[in-house]
């Protein structure tokens, strides 16, 4: 199942069960500590100066919870939250229409926004800065500019390429916010509380098995997960789920013990077996996968790094001694780790 391990939302992500699992409020909301020392900061001085958030900017790999993070704080502020995605917002009268029916301190989620369209990005400097929005009537020798206010709102921005985002944007907020891959006993955590609202029972280990094959990412734990408890109801009723079931269940599904996919063995398989644990460019990587190089950059090498099997050096990618092991090569001597 070759998208199990893909961070990007799937259908099955979505829908009733996965809206029960998210958490409602901040104190839910597992790891990330420095955001939520930062936001629960931020929260606490905007509500006693009575104001809306500032303008908060998320970045990090898919699936971390940035989309839970802005409901959370919508949640914490008391107000609604509108969510979007760049790509739906192509045309400027899109991004009009959501900004003029926003209610005072209401968010606004735009997802990806690396990728609005010029003229849209343009409709949201006024707005995110004087809560106003300029729109040209008419055309030609005839066209005004007529500014319209708005109420004040908070625009929660999220992006897998914060370098993507042109700067007179960036500038414009307030906070600028990494997500972390989740270590492993924060993923656990997720996977005992989903585990729990989805009335399956599992064990401590149980949840640390799933948690250790999910790359770090918790919409990837959640997945894991219901395929685990699908397992289980067809092949070991009314068990519990333990690190053996779900090491066996998983295994079926050809998740790897650590959770890397075809294409992070396939970027080690090459690093070691073409050019004897490198270093190699980014290109060649590239080239022997068929992703491209940003996804490589942004998605596969960020996990490697974090579970130690890749460094980048400025000469190009090496495997580290744990990922020829990993992959059951023996490294040579004279490698450092
Ligand atoms: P992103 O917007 O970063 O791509 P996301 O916010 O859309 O990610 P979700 O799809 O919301 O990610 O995350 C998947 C699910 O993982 C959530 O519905 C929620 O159940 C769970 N989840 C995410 N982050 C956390 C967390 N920090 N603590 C507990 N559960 C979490």
């Amino acid at each position: 199942d070759e998208k199990l391990l893909t961070p990007d939302r799937q259908p099955e992500d979505t829908g009733k069960p996965e809206e029960r699992i998210r958490p409602q409020r901040l104190a839910e909301y597992i790891g990330q500590k420095d955001l939520k020392e930062v936001l629960a900061i931020a929260i606490q001085a905007a509500k006693a100066r009575n104001e809306s958030l500032d303008h908060l900017l998320l970045y990090g790999p898919p699936g971390l919870g940035k989309t839970t993070m802005s409901l959370i704080l919508a949640a914490e502020m008391g107000v609604d939250c509108k969510i979007t995605t760049a790509p739906a917002l192509e045309r400027p009268r899109d991004i009009v229409g959501l900004l003029v029916n926003l209610k005072p301190g209401d968010i606004l989620f735009i997802d990806e926004i690396h990728r609005l369209p010029r003229v849209t990005e343009e409709i949201l400097y006024p707005a995110m800065e004087d809560a106003r929005i300029d729109i040209t009537i008419g055309k030609g020798q005839s066209a005004r500019t007529r500014s319209l206010p708005l109420q004040k709102f908070t625009l929660v921005g999220a992006t897998t390429r914060v370098g993507a985002l042109t700067s007179p944007l960036r500038d414009r907020f307030g906070l600028v916010q990494r997500l972390r891959f989740y270590e492993v006993d924060e993923l656990q955590q997720i996977v005992l509380r989903a585990a729990e609202i989805l009335n399956t029972p599992i064990t401590p280990d149980g949840a640390a098995e799933i948690a250790r094959r999910s790359r770090g990412t918790p919409r990837i734990a959640n997945r894991l997960l219901r395929r685990v408890r699908d397992y289980v109801e067809v092949k070991a009723r009314g068990a519990d789920v333990n690190g053996a079931i779900a090491a066996e269940a998983l295994e079926l599904f050809n998740v790897d013990p650590c959770g890397l996919d075809w294409t992070d063995r396939r970027m080690l398989t090459v690093i070691i077996e073409n050019y004897g644990g490198g270093p190699v460019g980014l290109e060649t990587l590239a080239a022997a996968t068929g992703e491209d190089a940003q996804t490589i950059e942004e998605v596969y090498e960020p996990y490697l790094m974090q579970i130690g099997y890749l460094n980048r050096t400025p000469r190009g990618r090496v495997a580290t001694p744990a990922a020829w092991r990993h992959l059951g090569y023996t490294p040579p001597d004279n490698q450092l780790s």
